[in-house]
């Protein structure tokens, strides 16, 4: 066998088949490293297994037993599946214990494991009349394979399944490599410098104890998150030190916009003026995050930041993710603004209003799209960017737009509270201010979850709304029917509603409608013209209508937490009562689960936590941002400290060599992912 390498090609080790190598390389997996760090993703302690169980606790366990007995059936006539009983082996307390896997769907399954195979298996049971049952568990059919085994009696690595290469398979192959490594191997981590990388892997792989294992992927995951902290360190080290401009000193235009609101601002609101206005004013160039849970106020602050920098002079930009965002910001700031004579002008990719704005000379405040970035707006002296809701931008796009010209000072708005020890990795090269405030006399919303309600029972609680001179939303997942998902849609379900309420104008509102279209109706609904909007998700972002206070989601459990609580916040937004009623068929425990979070609170940051604790940081991430999937060890993510520690450690060493010259390695590694954003 050769010497194994990191960089060695895995045709090139000796102990793999080549039917073997091609399927690796499927899986991404080339080279030696790339095998090695393929880590378990999970333990199964199989020197001791679980009982078989009498009742459901809640928790998967790990069985061992023998198959007694399998059957093909079918389920309503449609759906096929594959059932076996699997009974404990003797040594066992409780041997005459027996257990039902089953699996939908799988027509293969039965040439993999039948009668007379000892299978252990790991799911979660529970109980169908008198017996025990596990859907769709984890198996694999073993062999009493004698002491050294690396399939048994001991703590076995279970990996994510690579296609073509059995889970058995797999673990040999990975002992085989971790065999022939040397404790020298590879080069040394960014942080544990000293540890040997061959026996951290040895302990990631292949534990004595479980314990030794997370020690050892911890340790993986801090210098992750090392080298992550260290590229937004220096990413903001960056931006920070361009020369930037001071603008926002006089304050004679800010002071007539608060003078000719209605409304106070909030304390969150006035504090986080004085955060972008500090800003503003310094010669740092300002890269700030403002956060605030929908309807907190955020596009005021936008407003009061834009009265400094257009009275300085130069212009402000508000880019908005959808059409129907910017245009309803574009009407919002002529509403307010246009007694103070500030000139606002809207670009979007459809309606281009660049050549005639109706105004003489260049607008001081520009609300577009994206297509601010693509249809070189002339901007003269673009002081100030406003980027709303960002998460739905990707990196890229926000640097493409601060690389006009001079370098503008940039405010990220986003409603999607990130919870605290996400923020850190998601927005760490920003400063952040946060509205935790919602401004007085908003009605309250009341949510309430209904399992398969009736028809009539829906209508006749809309009619009461909509015969107060109210309006509401009913949101559906789907545009139209699909045969694949079992859900409702928004083109099925509207001409039902119309005659259910017939006296009132029901429009359509979906993503695949023109974007004429979608602000024609968006306009009508504002002016009060349509009192109900059967929807999918495209009012989720920003859409303001304060009459609107009901809103009835179907196929609720559908939807994640973020995007229901999004959906949400399109009521409330006036002084009415406002009701949310979430319709599922209640079929999912989980789905239900995640629906009670959003009847117990309205606090976004709540709901957020919640969030990341039912789906973890890795989803809660993939939605919020992309950019963050090619992170290994994102379910550590959820361990703040352990990202705290990565931030330390990382300031520590830009503080002791801020450029890095010592560690030329690092230096190489940070300047390679910053050139890419
Ligand atoms: P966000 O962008 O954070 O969702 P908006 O800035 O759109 O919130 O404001 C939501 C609603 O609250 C708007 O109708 C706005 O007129 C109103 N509003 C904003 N600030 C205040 C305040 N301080 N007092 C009363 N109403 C406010
Ligand atoms: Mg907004």
């Amino acid at each position: 066998m050769n010497e194994l390498t990191p960089d060695l090609a895995l045709s090139s080790c000796g102990f793999i088949e080549p039917k073997e190598v091609e399927a690796l390389a499927k899986a991404d997996i080339h080279a030696v490293e790339d095998l090695l760090n393929w880590f378990p993703r999970r333990y199964e302690d199989r020197r001791c297994f679980d009982a078989f169980p009498v009742h459901v606790a809640g928790d998967a366990v790990c069985l061992r037993g023998m198959v007694v007995d399998s059957a093909r059936k079918r389920f309503g006539g449609r759906r096929q599946f594959y059932e076996i009983v699997v009974e404990g082996s003797g040594d066992s307390l409780l041997s005459n214990s027996r257990i039902t896997c089953r699996w939908f769907n799988m027509p293969y399954l039965h040439r993999m494991v039948a009668v007379g195979h000892e299978v252990v298996i790991y799911g979660k049971p529970k109980e169908q009349g008198s017996r025990m049952l596990i859907d769709h568990p984890e198996f694999e059919v073993v062999q009493n394979e004698g002491g050294s085994s690396i399939h048994l009696e001991r703590i076995v690595p279970i990996y994510r399944n690579i296609s073509g290469i059995p889970a058995r398979r797999l673990r040999e192959l990975l002992h085989e490599a971790l065999s022939g490594l040397d404790v020298e191997w590879g080069e040394p981590g960014p942080v544990f410098s000293d540890c040997s990388r061959g026996e951290m892997l040895r302990d990631v792989h292949f534990p004595g104890e479980v314990e030794k294992a997370q020690s050892a992927r911890r340790k993986f995951a801090l210098e992750e998150f090392f080298l992550l902290q260290l590229r937004v360190l220096w990413r903001r080290q960056r931006f920070r030190s361009q020369p930037g401009r001071i603008q926002g000193r006089k304050t004679k235009l800010l002071r007539a916009f608060h003078e000719s609101l209605p409304f106070d601002l909030t304390d969150a609101q006035k504090r986080s003026v004085n955060e972008i206005a500090a800003d503003l004013r310094s010669e740092r160039p300002m890269n700030r995050l403002l956060q605030g849970d929908v309807g907190s106020g955020k596009t005021f602050v936008a407003m009061c930041a834009m009265m400094l920098v257009v009275e300085s002079g130069s212009q402000a930009a508000l880019m908005a993710p959808t059409q129907i965002l910017a245009e309803q910001h574009y009407l919002t700031f002529r509403k307010w603004l246009s007694s103070l004579e500030v000139r606002v002008a809207l670009v979007t990719g459809s309606r281009k209003e660049s050549d005639h704005f109706g105004f003489e000379g260049a607008p001081q405040i520009v609300i577009g799209t994206h297509a601010l970035l693509y249809d070189n707006v002339d901007f003269k002296d673009l002081g100030l960017v406003v980027i709303d809701e960002q998460h739905k931008f990707g990196v890229s796009q926000r640097s493409r737009l601060i690389q006009q010209g001079t370098i503008p000072d940039v405010l990220v708005m986003t409603a999607t509270p990130i919870p605290r020890t996400l923020t850190l990795t998601m927005y760490g090269d920003l400063d952040v201010s946060v509205l935790d405030e919602l401004p007085a006399g908003r009605g309250k919303i009341i949510t309430g979850m209904r399992e398969k309600p009736k028809v009539s029972d829906v209508t006749k609680f809309l009619r009461e709304q909509l015969s107060s001179g109210r309006q509401g939303y009913i949101i559906y997942p789907l545009v139209e029917e699909s045969d694949a998902l079992r859900a409702s849609s928004a083109k099925g379900e509207i001409d039902k509603w119309a005659k259910r309420l017939r006296d009132y104008e029901v429009g359509l509102l979906h993503g695949k409608m023109k974007p004429e279209e979608k602000e024609e109706v968006m306009a009508r609904f504002r002016d009060n013209d349509i009192q109900v909007l059967v929807a999918t998700t495209v009012v989720e972002v920003g859409v303001d209508v304060p009459n609107a206070n009901v809103m009835v989601i179907y196929n609720a459990e559908r939807f994640g937490l973020a995007q229901l609580h999004q959906l949400r916040g399109r009521i409330g937004r006036g002084s009415y009562q406002s009701y949310c009623i979430l319709v599922t068929d209640g079929k999912n425990e989980e789905g239900k689960r995640k629906l009670q979070v959003l009847e117990n609170t309205t606090d976004g940051f709540k709901i957020a936590e919640e969030d990341l604790n039912l789906r973890g940081p890795g989803e809660v991430l993939g939605t919020a941002q992309s950019g963050m999937s090619d992170l290994r060890f994102v379910d550590f993510l959820a361990d703040g400290s352990l990202v705290r520690e990565a931030r330390q450690l990382a300031e520590e060493v830009l503080e002791r060599d801020p450029e890095l010259e010592e560690s030329p390695r690092l230096k190489k590694e940070v300047e390679a992912i910053t050139e890419e954003c």
